[in-house]
């Protein structure tokens, strides 16, 4: 049976114990509401750690004001199911008021990383993010922690605050799982009807475009992104918030892609924010994380 932690202290107890047994342990934090995309990173750490954790937390300090933060869709049940069947071991699912207790004050910010893509439009997103994720890497102490590339700028952030800070986990990133059609799996697919559905593959369509373009041989990111724009205007109601060729490292728009560069959108379709990208000319190995 699954092990299914509340509160802070508890896990900690187990936590230490697992270290005294010296147990590796491999963590997923996700925001629940698993799709194929999260067991991805479940499998993975399932089969190179002793011990799975997954936190399920719908972490309300990276939702701006007017975001889906009480409509986020969730349901526990099917998720420990499902965590169950890929043998994850612990399950952290703690309250708001459990992670942000009383008066609480500390956050995590970074410079300049955050004011790209899509930390452009969700201020304060990435310090929400950053500060929940250091607080459950100091809470679950994991040897390797997991991520999407699906969140390729988070990915990034938080691979440079574990440098930044000497936190001590190793990041992974894996690949973003798609539909059989190619749209990138998220738990805010949820959100679309039948014709959004349809009309959400403008995101795999400028994204393959890109790369097409890239394995070509073209360079000029203003044109992959003026094609890129042509893909997704193609579609009905679909409202871009931003397309960007960006540096791996810094996240600046990049004007000719020496060798490689992340290649990122976003775009609103009816109620949902979906975002997808692609590595051109690499791939998250190349961060060094
Ligand atoms: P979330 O529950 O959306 O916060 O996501 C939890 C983790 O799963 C993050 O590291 C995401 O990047 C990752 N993830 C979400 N969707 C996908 C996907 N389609 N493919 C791979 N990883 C994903």
């Amino acid at each position: 049976m699954i092990e299914v932690y509340r509160r802070i202290k508890d896990i900690r107890e187990r936590i230490k114990k697992l270290k005294q047994e010296e147990k590796t342990i491999g963590f997923v934090p996700t925001m629940g509401y698993l799709h194929e995309g999260h067991l991805s990173l479940v499998r993975k750490s399932v089969k190179e750690n002793d011990v799975t954790v997954v936190s399920i937390f719908v972490n309300p300090t990276q939702f701006g004001p007017g975001e889906d933060f009480s409509s986020y869709p969730r349901d526990f049940e099917r998720d420990k199911e499902l965590l169950e069947k890929e043998n994850a071991s612990i399950i952290f699912n703690p309250s708001a008021e459990e992670m942000y207790e009383g008066d609480y004050k500390t956050y995590v910010v970074i410079e300049e990383l955050d004011e790209f893509l899509c930390g452009r439009r969700r201020k304060n997103h990435f310090k929400g993010v950053m500060t929940v994720v250091l607080k459950l890497f100091n809470i679950v102490q994991p040897d390797v922690s997991y991520f999407g590339q699906k969140d390729a700028q988070q990915a990034i952030i938080i691979t440079k605050m574990v440098k930044d800070l000497n936190i001590p986990t190793k990041i992974k990133v894996l690949p973003i799982v798609r539909e059989k059609d190619g749209l990138a799996m998220s738990s805010r697919n949820k959100y679309l009807n039948e014709d959004e559905r349809k009309n959400a593959l403008c995101l795999y369509h400028a994204v393959k475009e890109a790369e097409k373009m890239f394995e070509k041989g073209e360079r000029d990111t203003k044109t992959i992104k003026d094609k890129m724009f042509e893909v997704i205007h193609s579609y009905d109601g679909v409202k871009i918030d931003y397309i960007e060729i960006v540096d791996l490292k810094t996240l600046k728009s990049i004007s000719k892609i020496k060798d490689k560069a992340l290649c990122a959108l976003a775009v609103y379709i009816g109620k949902a924010r979906l975002i997808d990208n692609t590595i051109l000319g690499g791939s998250f190995e190349d961060l060094g994380s």
